[in-house]
């Protein structure tokens, strides 16, 4: 079995400590990669130091065609893909297939073709009429980037297809646990044309390889996706340079169902919200705040849906309980679980999954959980699990001051039959994304990241483009007008 190297210079490299890169699945061996050390993590930084000068001298039509082909080439091995990040993250292959992969094409696609990033504008200045303005949009140098364990194809290529658009070099560290997709990206990348040393992955532990990346002085701009408690230490660790730095955090986003709601439909979404990958999203919707007049239908609907839940093995397509992707993180949820049970929560409803998963693997029972109040650590701390805290609340007023009552502002969900009202209430949440009578879509289109704890900076979007960008002013003074006469002549009035 030959395993994934670090990709450098468009090529595996191989130096460093070999691993065992195992699935939370079954417990089985996937293959090996190489824990990357701080001498090769410079190594990349130079050789995307070194790519750079080439690389932003190609125009921008040229880079959209090799993210075009990019796309030709990542939707023939789609399904490849799609096994790849089940076995390695224990998302179903359901979720794979139909969101992970498949909005990986659509994301690529939009960065290929879309026209909202101009590379230049003029403007006009108000101030002095004989004059113009360019302001041209350049890219910033070498990119690091960071990402988490349980969408790595995703963050990968949200972190790394905007960069290269605009014309930066970049080098990316995925977690360790679950660095597959992104190297088998980065390869598609070369097939797809991106000149060596453009991209690079640098897989390892974050305390070596991602430290290095946040303290070097040869990297302009980072990207960062992780937990809050991270990025504080990964802004510390960048605080000895000057970059700029963006955020993708923690959440403990709000799903929130008014007395007017849609109960089946609400139900739906709730469940979706926070059972798609078993919760180990930024964005789950963990914290259901539903109206008292309609709590009890709602929960006895929510416990008929996950009656029907199906535990299985997740590589099968019928299955709907993703696996934890590590055993430290299941042993984060059941540690705030039991801690919740201790404060006096109850599992109103809990789906036993032991005895349907797979022998060796990881796996949490989805539950639901009442008895909450708002100062408990489980309405406040994210669990990124499948548990969600449920809240009642009489009025919108109230309803809204729980929402924003958190360090975290990431997402909200709100389920209301009243579109009015919905699109009021989601102008006062505190929150980067709020889905009204949906939950989880992402666009490429649309920015997205957090308010608060939950991030600094956008991904995605027009923004997602421009953070990767330095913006240059040329002003030019092409007529001849009194207000030129009249500045200089403040040094030079003795003419
Ligand atoms: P994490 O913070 O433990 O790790 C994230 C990445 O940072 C990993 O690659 C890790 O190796 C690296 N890292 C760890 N210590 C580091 C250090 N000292 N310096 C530099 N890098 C370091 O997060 P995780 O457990 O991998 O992912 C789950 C977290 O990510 C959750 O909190 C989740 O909410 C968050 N997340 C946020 C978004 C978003 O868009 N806001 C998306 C996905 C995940």
């Amino acid at each position: 079995m030959k395993g994934y190297g670090n990709f450098i210079n468009g090529k595996d490299d191989f130096e460093g400590k070999e691993y065992q890169i195992r699935s939370p699945i079954d417990g089985s061996i996937i293959t090996t990669g190489i824990m990357g050390g701080p001498e090769q993590t410079r190594r990349a930084i130079d050789v995307a130091y070194d790519a750079f000068p080439k690389w932003e001298k190609f125009t921008l039509s040229s880079r959209r065609k090799i993210l075009e082909k990019l796309v030709e080439i990542f939707e023939e091995r789609s399904e490849e893909y799609a096994v790849l990040e089940s076995r390695n993250t224990g998302k179903t292959m359901r979720q794979s297939t139909f969101m992970d992969v498949n909005i990986a094409a659509q994301h690529i696609r939009y960065f290929s073709q879309t026209k909202v990033f101009k590379e230049k504008r003029k403007i006009i200045h108000p101030e002095f009429p004989g004059s113009y303005g360019i302001v041209e949009n350049v890219p910033m140098g070498v990119i690091g980037a960071i990402s988490p364990w349980n969408v790595p194809l995703l963050m990968a290529i949200w972190k790394i297809v905007p960069a290269i658009l605009a014309g930066n070099t970049v080098v990316l560290k995925p977690s360790h646990y679950t660095p597959l997709t992104t190297f088998e990206l980065a390869r598609d990348f070369t097939k797809a044309g991106l000149p060596d040393g453009v991209l690079n992955v640098v897989n390892g532990e974050g305390h070596v390889v991602g430290k290095e990346l946040a303290q070097s002085t040869k990297i302009r701009g980072l990207s960062f996706t992780g937990s809050t408690r991270t990025g504080k230490e990964v802004s510390r660790n960048a605080s000895g340079t000057i970059k700029k730095v963006v955020m993708e955090l923690g959440g403990k986003s709000p799903n929130i169902v008014m007395g007017d709601a849609d109960i089946e439909k609400a139900a739906k979404g709730i469940m979706f919200g926070i059972f798609l990958h078993s919760g180990q999203l930024c964005e789950s919707g963990s914290r259901l705040m539903v109206h008292k007049s309609v709590k009890e239908k709602l929960l006895s609907t929510l416990s008929g849906y996950m009656e029907k839940m199906r535990p299985g093995n997740p590589m099968d397509m019928e299955t709907d309980i993703s696996a934890i992707t590590t055993e430290d993180q299941k042993r984060k949820i059941e540690g705030m679980v039991g801690k919740a049970f201790s404060e006096g929560a109850r599992a109103d409803y809990r789906k036993k999954v032991k005895g349907s998963v797979p022998e060796g693997g990881y796996y949490v029972d989805p539950m639901i959980m009442t008895g909450i109040s708002e100062d408990m650590e489980i309405s406040r701390e994210e669990v990124f699990g499948p548990v969600l805290a449920v809240t009642e609340f009489n009025s919108e007023r109230e309803a809204l001051d729980m929402a924003n009552n958190s360090e975290y502002g990431l997402a909200a969900g709100i389920w209301s039959e009243d579109y009015r009202k919905a699109l009021r209430f989601a102008g006062n949440l505190k929150a980067g994304t709020v889905w009204i009578n949906d939950y989880h879509l992402i666009s490429a289109a649309a920015p997205r990241g957090g308010f608060k704890n939950s991030g600094i900076g956008r991904e995605l979007g027009a923004e997602g483009i421009y953070e990767f960008t330095e913006s240059r002013h040329i002003f030019v003074s092409d007529k001849e007008n009194d207000l030129l006469e009249m500045s200089f002549g403040l040094v030079n009035s003795g003419d």
